[in-house]
């Protein structure tokens, strides 16, 4: 396992380090930067302009401003849905460069970022930008004497708060629909990953997409976050993070403006492999659901249930697919697993993994640091273990697989559900019974059988639970966007 190679590419070239408002990149108000840094080497790469609230005040206003009298929300769809086609184009046209920002930036595999996370980026905008110029409201046929009729208005000006973890995907998961309905942005990104979400700032001015519409803060949670979520001119506010975060987001919307918020807050979701599964498919789907990302993702499959009739089977494969995982520099085309995306993350995956051994569960591979510099942990198996264990309610969020055994379908839908998450699940049969009995019992957003991380821009995505609520992707987002307004209008002498 676990061969660590020594940085191949040395930090790509950095443009874009300053706050984006009101279609203009700008030091912040204080004149202050901080540090992004390399999960390969816990080097600096560069100083970002670090926003606080005076900064988010300034954002809000050019959104404010764009949304009230500018033209973003007042042009048809199809022309807005014309600037984002534009700007799928500019992000497919550098995805060289973005690529090498997220992989810097994140410790993700270079080569995934440039074949999936971009593309992927580019798809949802021309997703949203098809749906730009189909949103209507319904004709209502009152009571006698009424005609009434809805109208679904943008909501107006949306704070995105986003994490690390995929720094792409998710800026365009919230961006690209308020944009097709006409709404005006202001994004904070993580304060690990600024980067990308810099250069997305640049190319929507390139692609025409008016001065502030789309604004970019860069800054700390407790400051620049916590202004975006207590702001009085913020219409709505969409989060991904933490369950923590999320009540604090949640409560400073209650304490301010009532602003309605949208809350994706990860999981600790359950794969239930049944006896009559394909065992090296099963392995392969478990390990790609857990391991993805070296675990930094909200839908991980991190409580994998196995029937016992091949579960010592299955134990050996996932094992062995550990010891044989290339743990090393995103950019080398060899590796598997880069770096944990900061050290706060590092640390506190050690650290599950050493309360896990306290516990008294079994660590069946990984558990330790792979080399000595940089954030790179070794994927790491537990057996033992049971729901009543912080490995197995907890969200590690890092490469981190608790494996357990059970004996029938309804013992395993019980122990599934025995979590306050509800983000994601899986299930391995071949039995469509099984299959379609444990979808309806699972109380999650999304089931995959016999695959596991399957997504698509047109299939809906969020929580039960306290893994939060409202949906990203799918037609479904839009929703989180709009206003719904009735009009009526009596019409007088008319039998109808
Ligand atoms: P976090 O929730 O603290 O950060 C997510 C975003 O929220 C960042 O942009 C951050 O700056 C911002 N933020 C932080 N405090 C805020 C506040 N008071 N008000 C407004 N915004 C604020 O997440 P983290 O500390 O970076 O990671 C901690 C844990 O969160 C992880 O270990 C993982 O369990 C979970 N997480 C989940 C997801 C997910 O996709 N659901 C993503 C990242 C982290």
């Amino acid at each position: 396992m676990g061969s660590h190679c020594e940085s191949s590419v040395k930090i790509p070239p950095i443009k874009f380090t300053k706050l984006f408002i009101n279609g203009n990149f700008v030091d912040s108000i204080s004149g202050k930067t901080f540090d992004t840094i390399d999960p390969r080497t816990g080097e600096v790469i560069t100083k970002v302009s670090l926003g606080d609230r005076e900064d988010v005040d300034l954002a809000v206003r050019a959104a404010r401003h764009a949304f009230d009298y500018g033209p973003w929300p007042r042009m048809s769809g199809s022309e807005r849905g014309r600037m984002m086609m534009k700007l799928a184009d500019l992000i497919e046209e550098n995805v060289e460069e973005i690529a090498a920002l997220d992989a810097v930036n994140g410790g993700k595999l270079f080569t995934l970022c440039k074949a999936v996370d971009i593309p992927v980026a580019a798809r949802t905008l021309r997703y949203y930008a098809g749906a730009a110029d189909k949103i209507h409201g319904t004709v209502l046929k009152m009571s006698k004497g009424l005609q009434g009729y809805t109208l679904r208005e943008p909501i107006g000006v949306v704070g995105s708060i986003i994490p690390w973890n995929f720094p792409t995907t998710m800026f365009f998961m919230k961006a690209a629909p308020a944009l097709a309905t006409g709404c005006t942005l202001v994004v904070k990104p993580a304060e690990q990953t600024p980067l990308s979400a810099l250069y997305y700032a640049h190319l929507a001015k390139l692609a025409g997409i008016p001065d502030g519409v789309l604004n970019v803060v860069n800054g700390f949670g407790e400051t620049a976050g916590a202004a975006i979520g207590a702001h009085m001119d913020i219409d709505k506010v969409t989060f991904t993070g933490s369950t923590e975060v999320g009540r604090k987001i949640m409560a400073a919307a209650a304490a301010s403006n009532l602003k309605p918020v949208s809350l994706e807050l990860g999981g600790k979701s359950p794969l239930l492999i049944f006896d009559d599964a394909d065992i090296d498919q099963a392995a392969d789907i478990a390990f790609r659901g857990m391991f993805y990302n070296k675990g930094e993702i909200c839908v991980a499959s991190s409580r994998v249930y196995v029937q016992e009739g091949i579960y010592e089977k299955l134990v050996k494969k996932l094992v062995e697919k550990a010891k044989a995982t290339v743990v090393g520099d995103p950019f080398d085309p060899q590796v598997n697993q880069g770096p944990q995306t900061d050290k706060k993350q590092f640390e506190k995956i050690l650290s599950y993994i050493e309360r896990g051994k306290r516990e008294g569960a079994t660590l069946l591979t990984g558990g330790k640091q792979v080399g000595q510099k940089g954030y790179y942990i070794e994927p790491t198996i537990f057996t033992d273990v049971n729901e009543d264990m912080i490995i197995t309610k907890e969200e590690i969020f890092g490469p981190v697989m608790s494996l357990m055994k059970f004996k029938t379908m309804e013992e395993a839908i019980k122990r599934a559900n025995t979590t306050t998450y509800g983000l994601a699940s899986g299930i391995i049969t071949k039995n469509l019974n099984v299959a379609n009995t444990v979808s309806r019992s699972i109380r999650a957003g999304v089931v995959w059988i016999n695959c596991y991380t399957a997504f698509d821009v047109d299939c809906p995505y969020g929580g039960y639970k306290m893994s939060g609520f409202g949906r990203d992707f799918g037609l479904e987002a839009l929703n989180q966007y709009l206003q719904i307004k009735s009009v009526v209008t009596p019409i007088h002498d008319s039998p109808w």
